[in-house]
């Protein structure tokens, strides 16, 4: 089935700011926000709670199933810290969103995490762990990697997102 809309996997180390474009997206295009964190806690998509991580145990299988019907019908930014699970046939555009290590700590101290998972969002940060799953998941001409570091790199990551958005409903002739 052709979709009328793309699918955006929205990806980054958490605390680059998922959640925060996906919200404003959704207020300013057509596109649905996708918050792959609620599907798993409200549709059970997990094996149990990680007390070490403070984070669910994901069953990916589960998670797929549950999602795959509406995804395909397109018009979702899907919005996880994760990318390779999602076929490639679901995707259209992969947002890696990067924020340098000061300003990730600083948020993500915020969220009273314990120390070592900070710690491990930070090195996943510096070593490009998600650009570099990204990269190796899906054709590099649909990546792109997006600085989240202030306000006004948010404002103008949403609007080259509406830009791509507009340009994919011209190619896939739509008006
Ligand atoms: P994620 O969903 O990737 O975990 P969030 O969207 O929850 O990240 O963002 C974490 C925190 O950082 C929030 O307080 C949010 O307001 C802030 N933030 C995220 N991106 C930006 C940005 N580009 N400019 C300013 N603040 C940001």
């Amino acid at each position: 089935m052709k979709r009328t809309l793309p699918n955006i996997v929205l990806t980054g180390t958490p605390g680059t700011g998922k959640t925060t474009h996906a919200s404003l997206l959704a207020e300013r295009t057509p596109l649905r926000h996708l918050s792959i964190n609620d599907v798993v806690k409200d549709k059970g998509c997990h094996e149990g709670f990680d007390e070490e991580y403070q984070s669910w145990i994901v069953d990916e299988d589960k998670l797929l199933d549950a999602i795959e019907e509406q995804v395909k019908e397109g018009g979702w930014i899907i919005d996880w810290h994760a990318c390779d699970l999602f076929p490639k046939s679901w995707v259209d555009l992969v947002v890696v969103l990067r924020a340098g290590t000061e300003v990730l700590f600083d948020r993500l101290s915020k969220r009273n995490y314990p120390d070592h998972k900070l710690q491990e969002n930070l090195d996943s940060e510096i070593m490009d762990v998600l650009l570099q799953e990204a990269r190796d998941s899906y054709d590099e001409e649909i990546v792109v990697e997006l600085q989240s570091g202030d306000a006004d790199e948010l404002e103008a990551n949403v609007e080259r997102i509406e830009a791509w958005l507009e340009q994919w409903k011209k190619d896939n002739n739509q008006t």
